[in-house]
């Protein structure tokens, strides 16, 4: 494996260290599938629906809004979908 990871960021589901991927951080398991991109590795958004900020990794990605993430946070729109 090879990657260049000197910001030695760990995946906050399972620990391992993320890859540098040049714009995101990937975990390397893949049935983990946690992803951080670069610019917004500490930034925030406010969830609307459970009132808690939340790092922008837990939203899903949205093309069609403004800042290319869902209104509500993973959790709220797995609630939502019922799953
Ligand atoms: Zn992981
Ligand atoms: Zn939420």
């Amino acid at each position: 494996m090879s990657w260049n990871n000197n910001k030695n960021i760990k995946c906050r589901w399972c620990g391992k260290f993320l890859k540098d991927k040049g714009w995101k951080w990937e975990c390397p398991d893949e049935t983990c599938g946690y992803v951080i991109l670069d610019t917004s590795v500490y930034k925030t958004k406010l969830c609307p629906k459970c009132k808690i900020k939340k790092v922008v990794s837990e939203f899903s990605k949205c093309a069609t809004r403004k800042d290319n993430l869902q209104f509500y946070c993973k959790q709220c729109t797995a609630i939502k979908e019922g799953k």
